[in-house]
């Protein structure tokens, strides 16, 4: 299995190779077709399998196929539970969408808000947040959520552990009915089925 053969973009394969991957881990063969097709995925994945790539490729090729006519409204919401995980999820998006033109902001608390409201401002393509700061900002109608076409719960798990469920739940309320949905978490308490109940609509199960 390649990278060209899971029908990633010339852009997207020109920044797998600068990062220096070979082939897809099993988590990106079985995930990245499954999200091309624009289907809600529950993938159980840990850290180390990939996971990141695994849905930040075919999120990025499928931005790239459907231009947005408004001004870059954010399309692409990625939830993480600690600032360290959006940081390098970001980094992630970022180094992938390098030969494209879209554009990836991050915001988490513990920091001043100014630049990540400023960044906001300028339009934003993908937005990887941590659900505080993110509730946060949109209170101060710094940006919509109105046109989210796709929302990545990552790490699921630590979420719930943290006790960001609520907080999640007031996010949901915000993104329009009509999206497509992925959920990665490391393990399935019951409480991740119930959630994953609530939220994806038959979803594919992925695991590493
Ligand atoms: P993750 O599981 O997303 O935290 O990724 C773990 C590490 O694997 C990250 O540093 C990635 O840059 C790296 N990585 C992701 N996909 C591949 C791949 N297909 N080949 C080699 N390294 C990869």
């Amino acid at each position: 299995m390649t990278f060209k053969s899971l029908g990633l973009s010339d852009a997207l394969l020109k920044a797998i190779s600068k990062k220096g991957y070979t082939e897809p881990s099993t988590i990106q063969e079985k995930a990245i077709p499954k999200i091309l097709e624009g289907k809600d995925v529950l993938a159980s994945a840990q850290t180390g399998s990939g996971k990141t790539a695994g849905f930040a490729l075919p999120i990025l090729h499928l931005l790239q196929n459907k231009t947005s006519l408004r001004k870059r409204p954010v399309r692409t919401l990625v939830l993480t539970p600690t600032r360290e995980l959006a940081a390098q999820v970001g980094q992630e998006f970022k180094d992938y969408s390098e030969f494209t033109d879209l554009k990836t902001t991050v915001v988490f608390g513990g920091v001043g808000a100014n630049p990540q409201i400023k960044a906001l401002r300028n339009g934003v393509d993908i937005l990887v947040a941590t659900p505080g700061r993110l509730l946060d900002l949109h209170e101060q109608k710094v940006f919509s959520l109105a046109s989210v076409e796709v929302l990545v719960l990552d790490e699921a798990d630590r979420m719930l552990d943290m006790g960001f469920l609520r907080d999640i739940k007031r996010v949901f309320a915000l993104l329009p009915n009509k999206r497509q949905n992925l959920l990665f978490s490391a393990t399935f308490s019951k409480d991740i089925k119930k959630l994953a109940n609530t939220f994806l609509h038959q979803p594919v199960l992925v695991e590493a």
